[in-house]
């Protein structure tokens, strides 16, 4: 099977109503904006063996390489619109392949996003890089550089637990519902889509908690309190780890792909089932102070950064 009749069997699937004039097939896609949005532009990348393990299920590479730039999206408060993938692989290898796609098109279906076009190359490993575009009322997507002191800091669903599935995975005693947060996260799109107007600030948790907090606190020029003691844990997390790795996973896991955003109480939308927690406040000191039930306590970030 070459590349073309690859891509035909795989990757192209109808696109009605999504604003696609034209998809997959020729040299560029063409999409029709709403008028009067604006459009959100997303792009990031997964490497086997980098961003996570070489011997993950395909689907699942799949299903993760859509939703971790949806979380960006949510985070931007804007709708998922197109997608573009470039995928690189050692080999066409078609059971991988089909798996893959499988994995993709669940997670764009799940969340309305129409794949357009694409590029398929040979490379050493799998690289598979998907650039999503989505879209807002203009001038209102939801910036990092918009918290005000006072504001209440919020974080949606739970924190470390995807870090602690891989870490029970590398320790050879894979923990089932700790390891399905790492391989299907669960971005917040519609709740994104519905701060919009309320959150001052939002960004979406990919390298821990702390790191990213301190990222939307830089952008805004303010500083935070953090209650130690709020930080939201699932009852997998806190069950197979101890009080300290659990901190540890919380605040610096990275791999969430939950939404940590600020707002005023009083404007917090409602979010049905989905548990929104506060966990601090924007503060004018610019640094982060940690305490737990009142106390200071010292935490040095120890969240993942590339080249160190
Ligand atoms: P070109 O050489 O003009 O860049 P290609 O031959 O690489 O075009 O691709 C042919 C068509 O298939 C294009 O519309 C491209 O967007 C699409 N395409 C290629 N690879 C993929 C992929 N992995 N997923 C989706 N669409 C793809
Ligand atoms: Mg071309």
């Amino acid at each position: 099977m070459d590349e073309f009749e690859l891509i035909e069997k795989y990757f192209v699937r109808a696109n009605e109503g999504s604003g696609v004039a034209l998809g997959i097939g020729d040299d560029g896609a063409v999409l029709r904006p709403d008028p009067d949005r604006d459009l959100v532009a997303v792009v990031d990348t997964l490497v086997a063996g980098v961003h996570y393990p070489a011997a993950t299920d395909a689907y699942d590479v799949g299903y993760r390489s859509v939703v971790i730039n949806l979380s960006d999206i949510a985070a931007m408060g804007a709708r998922p619109r197109w997608m573009t993938l470039a995928l690189s692989m050692p080999s066409a290898d078609e059971e991988w392949v089909a798996g893959f796609a499988d994995g993709l098109h669940a997670a764009a279906a799940e969340y309305g996003v129409a794949l357009v076009g694409g590029d398929t190359t040979s490379g050493d490993q799998v690289v598979v890089s998907v650039q999503i575009t989505g879209d807002v009322a203009a001038g209102a997507a939801i910036r990092r550089g918009g918290a005000r002191v006072g504001d209440t800091i919020f974080v949606t669903g739970t924190v470390g637990d995807a870090a602690a599935g891989l870490e029970s995975m590398s320790a050879g005693n894979p923990n089932e519902a700790l390891m399905a947060r790492f391989l299907r996260p669960t971005p917040r799109v519609d709740y994104g889509m519905s701060l919009v107007g309320s959150a001052s600030a939002a960004i979406d948790i990919s390298d821990g908690l702390y790191g990213d907090l301190q990222k939307l606190l830089c952008a805004s020029a303010v500083g935070a309190i953090l209650e130690l003691e709020l930080l939201p844990i699932s009852a997998a997390l806190r069950s197979v780890f101890d009080a300290d790795a659990v901190r540890r996973f919380a605040l610096s896991g990275g791999d969430d792909y939950e939404l940590c955003f600020t707002a005023r109480d009083s404007e917090l939308p409602d979010s049905g089932d989905l548990r929104v927690t506060a966990i601090g406040k924007v503060t004018r000191e610019k640094d982060i102070v940690c305490r737990e039930h009142g106390a200071v306590v010292e935490y040095g970030n120890g969240g993942y950064r590339h080249f160190q």
